[in-house]
C-alpha cells in the first residue's frame, strides 16, 4: 500500500475550506470505505491542468492514494439535503454513496468542489450499499465528458477507480463490478438543500446559506450592497443560467432523465448522470429512464421541469427574498430559454443570427421535418454541414438533393416547405456570411454523439475481456466530437 505522503501534488493543492466555514448544519463528517483494490481506470488530465497542475507530475498512484484510497485528507462531509423526486418530497435524502471530498480554487479564480461517487455507506445510505456500479461510472465519465465538449456547462470527472467488489443491482446483470468516482463541480449546493432547510424551519440558515452561494458564486450579485437588490440578482441569474443550460440539453438531443430539485445545481450546472440519454432520432417524448412510467422527464418537458423546480425553490427562498418579485422573474423564463435555444439552433444550421420572425420559422420547421422524415437528428445537422454550399442561395440549386428521402407524401411536402424557407433565409445572408456558414456548421454539430449502442459496443470488452481499449477510444471521439471521424 502506498504511505500517504505530501508530495502527492493532488493532496497539496489549496484546499479551502469554504463550506465549513459557514458551520456544521450543512453536512456530516464521514469516513471513506476501504476497498479490496485500487485500479485507476479514468483520470482527467485536462482538469488537473485547470488546477494549475502538471498532469505529468502527478502518477497514477497519486491518483490512486488520494481518490481510491482516500489518505492524506479529512474531514469528508456527506451533504445534507432534501428534495421533490417525481414530483414527491423526500426527506430521507442526502449523499447516500458520496461526499465533498474537499473545495479548492481553480486557474479561473472559481471554487470548484471534488465530490465522491461510490466511496462507501453514509448516513443517507437508506440501507444501500454506498456504492457506484463500474458501468455507472464508465457512463457518467462519458456523459461529462461529452457534454462539456458540446459546450454544455457541466460537472466532469477527475478520476475513477475500479474497487473489486461485487455489487448486486436489479438494473444491471449481476454480481457486476464496482468503482469511486471524484466528480469536480461547481457545487453540490443543490435547490434541495435549501428544501431541506426551509422543512426544518431554519431561515436562518437560508439566509447564510444563500449569502454564502452569493459570496462564491455569483459574483455580480455579491457586488451589490443592498441585500433585497442582491438576493433578487441572484435568483435572476439562477433562472438565467438554468434556462441556458435547459437550452444546451435541447440543442445537443440530451435527455438528463431525473431532474428532481435534488439533482438541480444551486449554481445552474449539469451534473449526475444516470440513466440519461441523448436520442438519435428526434422524438420529443424520448424518455431515458427505465423507471419514469410517466414521461416526466422526457426530453420535451425538460425546459418545463427545469422552470418547475425554480418555482418549488421559491417555497424556501421566499423566507428571505419577496416571493411576487421573483414569480415576475420567474416569468421571464420562457422567453430567455427561447433565445438561447434559438441561438444554439441557429448555430446548428449554420447561421450566426437571423431575423424574427425568420428565425422562430425556420427552427419550428426544422423541428417539425425531423419529425417527420427518416432521418436522425444528429444525422441531419451533420448533413447539412457536410453538403452545405453558398449556392444553395440560388433559385435553381436544390438544398440537400440526393441525400433527403422524404417517407411519404406529406413528409415530401414538408421537405420542400424546409427547402424555400432555409433559402429565403440563405437570401438574408451576405457573400461573406454565407463563406462562414460551412465552417460554423462543421464545428457546431457533431460527427460523434455518445448515442446508448455506443456505449453497450464499449462495455461489452470490459465485461468479457476486461479490454478498456474501445472505451479509451470512444472517450477520445466524444472529446473531441467534431473532428472528421
Ligand atoms: P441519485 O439517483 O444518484 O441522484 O441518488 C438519489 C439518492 O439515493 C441520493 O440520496 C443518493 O445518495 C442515494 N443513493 C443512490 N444509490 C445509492 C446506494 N447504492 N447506496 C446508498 N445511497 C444511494
Ligand atoms: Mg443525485
Amino acid at each position: 500500500m502506498t504511505v500517504a505522503t505530501q508530495a502527492n501534488p493532488l493532496l497539496s493543492l489549496d484546499y479551502v475550506p469554504a463550506l465549513e466555514s459557514i458551520g456544521d448544519d450543512y453536512y456530516d463528517e464521514v469516513a471513506a470505505a476501504d476497498f479490496p483494490q485500487t485500479l485507476l481506470r479514468f483520470r482527467n488530465d485536462a482538469v488537473l491542468q485547470r488546477l494549475g497542475l502538471d498532469p505529468t507530475a502527478v502518477s497514477d498512484d497519486h491518483f490512486v492514494e488520494a481518490f481510491g484510497q482516500f489518505q492524506g485528507r479529512s474531514p469528508f462531509l456527506a451533504l445534507r439535503y432534501h428534495g421533490y423526486q417525481f414530483g414527491a418530497y423526500n426527506a430521507f435524502l442526502g449523499d447516500g454513496r458520496g461526499f465533498l471530498y474537499g473545495q479548492v480554487i481553480g486557474q479561473d479564480d472559481h471554487l470548484y468542489d471534488f465530490g465522491t461517487k461510490g466511496s462507501g455507506t453514509t448516513p443517507y445510505s437508506r440501507g444501500g450499499d454506498g456504492r457506484l456500479t463500474l458501468k455507472g461510472g464508465v457512463r457518467e465519465v462519458l456523459a461529462a465528458e461529452a457534454l462539456h465538449a458540446l459546450g454544455v456547462r457541466t460537472s466532469r470527472t477527475l478520476s475513477m477507480i475500479e474497487t473489486g467488489e461485487q455489487l448486486f443491482r436489479g438494473d444491471e446483470p449481476s454480481p457486476t463490478r464496482s468503482a469511486v468516482m471524484v466528480r469536480f463541480s461547481r457545487s453540490h449546493i443543490r435547490f434541495g438543500t435549501f428544501e431541506r432547510l426551509d422543512y426544518l424551519d431554519r431561515t436562518d440558515l437560508i439566509q447564510r446559506l444563500l449569502e454564502h452561494v452569493i459570496e462564491y458564486y455569483y459574483p455580480a450579485a455579491q457586488s451589490v450592497s443592498d441585500r433585497d437588490e442582491r438576493y433578487l440578482q441572484f435568483y435572476r441569474e439562477l433562472v438565467e443560467r438554468t434556462a441556458e443550460l435547459a437550452a444546451q440539453w435541447m440543442s445537443v438531443g440530451f435527455c438528463h432523465a431525473v431532474l428532481n430539485t435534488d439533482n438541480m445545481s444551486i449554481t445552474g450546472e449539469s451534473f449526475d448522470y444516470g440513466p440519461y440519454a441523448f436520442f438519435d432520432q428526434y422524438d420529443p417524448k424520448f424518455t431515458a429512464a427505465y423507471f419514469d412510467y410517466s414521461s416526466r422527464y422526457c426530453y420535451r418537458n425538460q425546459p418545463a421541469i427545469c422552470q418547475l423546480n425554480l418555482r418549488m425553490l421559491q417555497k424556501p427562498l421566499k423566507r428571505v427574498i419577496p416571493e411576487t418579485e421573483m414569480t415576475s422573474i420567474l416569468d421571464q423564463f420562457e422567453d430567455k430559454y427561447w433565445q438561447f435555444y434559438s441561438q444554439r439552433m441557429l448555430h446548428k444550421l449554420g447561421f450566426e443570427s437571423l431575423p424574427e420572425p425568420l428565425a422562430s420559422d425556420l427552427i419550428n420547421q426544422t423541428l417539425d421535418l425531423l419529425n417527420s422524415v427518416m432521418v436522425g437528428y444528429h444525422d441531419f445537422f451533420r448533413s447539412l454541414a457536410g453538403q452545405f454550399s453558398p449556392d444553395w442561395a440560388n433559385d435553381d440549386v436544390t438544398i440537400f438533393d440526393t441525400t433527403m428521402q422524404a417517407s411519404d407524401a406529406g413528409a415530401q411536402v414538408l421537405l420542400e416547405q424546409w427547402r424555400q424557407h432555409y433559402r429565403q433565409a440563405l437570401k438574408t445572408q451576405s457573400a461573406d456570411e454565407l463563406a462562414q456558414m460551412s465552417q460554423r456548421l462543421r464545428q457546431t454539430n457533431p460527427q460523434t454523439v455518445l448515442l446508448r449502442p455506443e456505449i453497450e459496443a464499449i462495455w461489452e470488452p470490459i465485461v468479457v475481456e476486461n479490454d478498456w481499449e474501445p472505451f479509451y477510444a470512444l472517450l477520445q471521439r466524444v472529446q473531441h466530437p467534431f473532428a472528421a471521424s
